[in-house]
């Protein structure tokens, strides 16, 4: 009893204690859980998230960690760079050796799109890199493979195209393999990103439609934007300028899943952009402005700008083009990795522009001859061999893993139309086997039930006549007797000897003695009615129960009998007749008793020889 009771109490503190750190586990696992709810609806997550705030400085560690990271996921997908910044540089304070590698990774990938972001593409693709081995250390294949693709499109915008392209291979043949809807879908954009800027505009837009398609799929508002947005610029590159324009008006509309203001920056570059290079230098000025005037991405002014001054050269408004050129070299001199670039090496072309559109010629011509042997040699470093293998493996490459999978998937197809056709084989002669089963049960039943209802005819039947034997005939006599009045019902009873029996058997023999049996059981047969019991109660003596019949009907029946005994040829080819005696006896109220019945029967019978055999005598 004490020990129940000690069990008890242990059972309740234990449920006391462990109730709250339940309630705390939930919440962490929620925070894991909620990467696609915060991909399908990014400002409401964020929302959600910021209203925990308070209550996220009271969470243990590692749930702070996760609910951080969601918060940095979210503000990523509306744009929010500064909060995005912030909550990464005030989540890696918590991190020490001992955070899981998963949260680590997490983090690793986000440092790294905030360097890519600041234009540090250095310290970016060493982020990612970092971020690569930490998912694989914790075997997060998804998290690899999307931070492999991040750090395949960091590469390209460095021109480090060769890398690039190994990179996104890599994380195509792993994303292949896990099926992932989204990681595909990721890849493909970069796909899009790469083809972009390889020049390979068709391609490049397969590959952002696919994307696209995707993501529209997995209804992902953010990810939807940036596939269109992918399409938009290249049509800017392609020069297809009409589709550009709508397309990243088209953007514009859909980055209306978040009310922050700053994300119309990316829409007014791409528009700003676009007319620039279409020659619609007036509102390209005007759009550019609007976008230098949000806060946008750096690298992204210093195109801004450069597009802005060609246009001021075509406008002959050269100070301001000046300027602008200027602003876009300084920023370009403060991003180490995009020195040497075609975005960079523009600066130079339209400085040789600007210096022409001065009259300084010679100045000019030697930027426009610095600009064409540094675009030379990047082209050739842009088509090194390496690169063209790279390029020219990467779609069959693409296809034969393709295909390779096509002709798994066919193989584990036809493996198990194989175990279906097997087991249906199987089951086939498994219900054979069931039918045979079930046949043999009722063959065995049927034979039992033959069997037992000889056995049972035997125990009733008189082998020899084939007739009811003594006991059955008692038997009956004595169930049909038993409670019923001669009022009730009326029952008669016709014993029958057969006369001088013993003649006929010392005469002709036994054999011929039980044919005669035979035929005088056979004569009964014929004579008496259905429901009439007839049974052999001796050697030569039979008993006849007639069940509803009075003694005159019982008469004229045994009559009947008699007659036609005294008609038959009992025994064959000889001239002597067999006669039988008939005594009659019925239930009344003097006789309501079976042996009394018998005995007044057998007193007929005995009065029958007496007056001479062969007939009928009632008692
Ligand atoms: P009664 O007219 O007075 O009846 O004379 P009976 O000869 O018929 O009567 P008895 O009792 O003297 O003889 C009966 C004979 O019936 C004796 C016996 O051998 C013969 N018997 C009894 N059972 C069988 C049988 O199953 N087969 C044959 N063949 N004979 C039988
Ligand atoms: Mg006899």
């Amino acid at each position: 009893m004490k020990k129940a009771l000690q069990v008890y109490c242990a059972t309740l503190i234990i449920l006391l204690f462990s109730f709250p750190l339940a309630a705390v586990e939930d919440e962490r696992v929620n925070f894991i859980d909620m990467e696609h709810e915060i991909y399908r609806a990014p400002w409401q997550s964020y929302q959600k998230l910021i209203a925990l705030q308070s209550a996220a400085q009271s969470y243990d560690e590692l749930t702070y960690l996760w609910w951080s990271l969601r918060k940095a996921q979210a503000e990523n997908l509306i744009y929010f760079y500064d909060d995005f910044n912030r909550t990464v540089k005030q989540a890696n304070t918590f991190v020490t050796d001992k955070t899981p590698l998963a949260i680590q990774a997490h983090l690793s990938l986000f440092q790294g799109l905030i360097y890519r972001r600041q234009g540090n593409y250095s310290l970016s693709q060493s982020e990612l890199a970092k971020g690569l081995l930490q998912a694989k250390e914790a075997k997060l294949s998804s998290l690899y493979i999307f931070t492999k693709q991040e750090l395949a499109y960091t590469k390209t915008l460095t021109e480090i195209f060769d890398a690039s392209l190994e990179d996104i291979q890599e994380a195509y043949v792993e994303a292949f393999a896990l099926k992932d809807q989204f990681l595909l879908a990721s890849i493909n954009e970069t796909y899009g990103a790469i083809y972009g800027y390889l020049s390979e505009y068709k391609k490049s837009i397969e590959y952002y439609q696919r994307a696209f398609e995707a993501y529209q799929n997995l209804k992902y508002p953010a990810h939807i934007a940036e596939a269109i947005y992918g399409l938009a610029s290249t049509y800017r590159y392609w020069k297809k300028y009409d589709l550009a324009i709508e397309y990243f008006e088209k953007y514009q509309q859909q980055i209306d899943y978040t009310p922050n203001s700053n994300i119309s920056f990316f829409a007014a570059y791409g528009i700003g952009m676009t007319l620039a290079e279409k020659g619609d230098c007036i509102d390209a000025i005007a759009i550019i402005d609007k976008a230098l005037a949000i806060k946008g991405v750096i690298d992204y002014n210093a195109e801004l700008y450069k597009r802005k001054a060609s246009c001021l050269i075509d406008l002959d408004r050269l100070e301001e083009a000046e300027d602008a050129l200027f602003k876009s070299a300084s920023i370009f001199a403060n991003i180490p990795e995009l020195i040497g670039t075609s975005w960079q090496l523009e600066v130079i072309k339209i400085s040789s522009e600007l210096a022409y559109a001065r009259g300084q010629y010679n100045i000019g011509f030697g930027m426009l001859q610095q600009y064409y042997e540094e675009y030379t040699a990047l082209l050739l470093k842009n088509s090194s061999e390496r690169l063209l293998k790279v390029r020219a493996g990467l779609e069959s490459e693409r296809q034969r893993i393709e295909q390779n999978l096509a002709e798994k998937r066919s193989q584990v197809e036809m493996l198990e139309q194989e175990s279906r056709q097997n087991s249906s084989v199987l089951q086939f002669y498994f219900n054979i086997f069931i039918i045979c089963v079930i046949l043999i049960v009722l063959v065995v039943i049927a034979l039992q039930y033959r069997t037992n209802k000889k056995m049972h005819l035997l125990s009733i039947k008189d082998s020899l006549s084939g007739l009811f034997n003594r006991r059955y005939i008692f038997d009956y006599l004595h169930t049909a007797v038993l409670g019923s009045t001669p009022e009730k019902m009326k029952l008669s009873v016709i014993l029958i000897n057969i006369d001088d029996f013993k003649k006929i058997n010392d005469n002709y023999g036994h054999p011929i003695g039980d044919e005669v049996i035979k035929n005088i059981a056979e004569v009964g047969r014929d004579v008496f009615r259905q429901d009439d019991i007839f049974g052999r109660i001796g050697g030569e003596e039979f008993l006849c129960i007639l069940p509803r019949t009075n003694i005159i009907e019982a008469t004229k029946i045994a009559q009947r009998f008699l007659a036609k005994i005294n008609l038959s040829k009992m025994v064959k080819g000889r001239q002597d007749t067999v006669t039988v005696s008939i005594g009659i006896a019925a239930l009344s109220e003097q006789c309501q008793d079976v042996n009394q019945l018998y005995i007044n029967a057998d007193q007929a019978l005995y009065q029958a020889k007496h007056l001479g055999k062969n007939q009928v005598n009632v008692f």
